[in-house]
């Protein structure tokens, strides 16, 4: 179900808010399907964007893969450079027609 010349994650618009999202399955194991902002955070304001029900991931892209997103915790790579995209939250309430 990817377009044509696209593979891995599927950026697009976040059909309520329309803030660019990226979404993707992220995990080989328990995956899980995130949707997240493509603006990344200020890893300083991490901690205080980060939340039980708000999980932060790192953006990894590269010149020959398709962006990635992948866990950010403990065990990934020691001072990783990658970029901090939060989970996306919606600013904008669903919209009703009635
Ligand atoms: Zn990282
Ligand atoms: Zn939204």
């Amino acid at each position: 179900m990817s377009r044509p010349g696209s593979a891995g994650a599927d950026d697009s618009r976040c059909p309520r808010c329309r803030a660019p999202v990226l979404r993707q399955w992220v995990g080989r194991v328990a995956a899980l399907y995130v949707v997240a902002d493509l603006t990344p955070i200020d890893p300083a304001d991490e901690h205080q964007i980060r939340e039980p029900n708000r999980l932060t991931w790192c953006l990894v892209t590269g010149r020959w893969r398709p962006t990635e997103l992948r866990w950010h915790h403990r065990n990934h790579i020691p001072n990783c450079t990658h970029q901090i995209v939060a989970e996306h939250r919606c600013t904008t309430e669903p919209t009703t027609l009635f």
